[in-house]
């Protein structure tokens, strides 16, 4: 069973201007990707609007892998600001899951 957290998307709106709601996964970013990665950042962006922290949790290797090189952003037609929400999203890991 998947939990679901209501508040994911306001937690994360904490660490700065999260703009996911606006992706309407028209896939553009995902074709552009240079590291191939094919869950960013629409996926990820759905997991995080949609509250589950699970799935957010197990795309931690491509958060990390993103090189914030904005290629996809470059191209999105929805302005998403796609490496400023990566940013956002590490933070997020660092408060929630790494910090001691
Ligand atoms: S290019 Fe923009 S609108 Fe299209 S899926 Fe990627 S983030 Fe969403
Ligand atoms: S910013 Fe990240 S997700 Fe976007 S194209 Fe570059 S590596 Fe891929």
């Amino acid at each position: 069973m998947i939990r679901v957290n209501p508040q994911l998307k306001k937690e994360i709106e904490r660490y700065g201007d999260f703009n996911a709601n606006q992706c309407f996964s028209c896939g553009t970013c995902t074709a552009l990707c240079p590291m191939g990665l094919k869950i960013l950042p629409r996926e990820i962006f759905r997991f995080s609007l949609l509250g589950s922290e699970e799935k957010l949790k197990e795309a931690e290797d491509a958060i990390y892998s993103c090189l914030l090189c904005r290629m996809c952003e470059a191209n999105c037609p929805q302005g998403v600001k796609i490496s400023e929400n990566i940013r956002i999203l590490r933070t997020y890991f660092t408060e929630r899951f790494f910090k001691i």
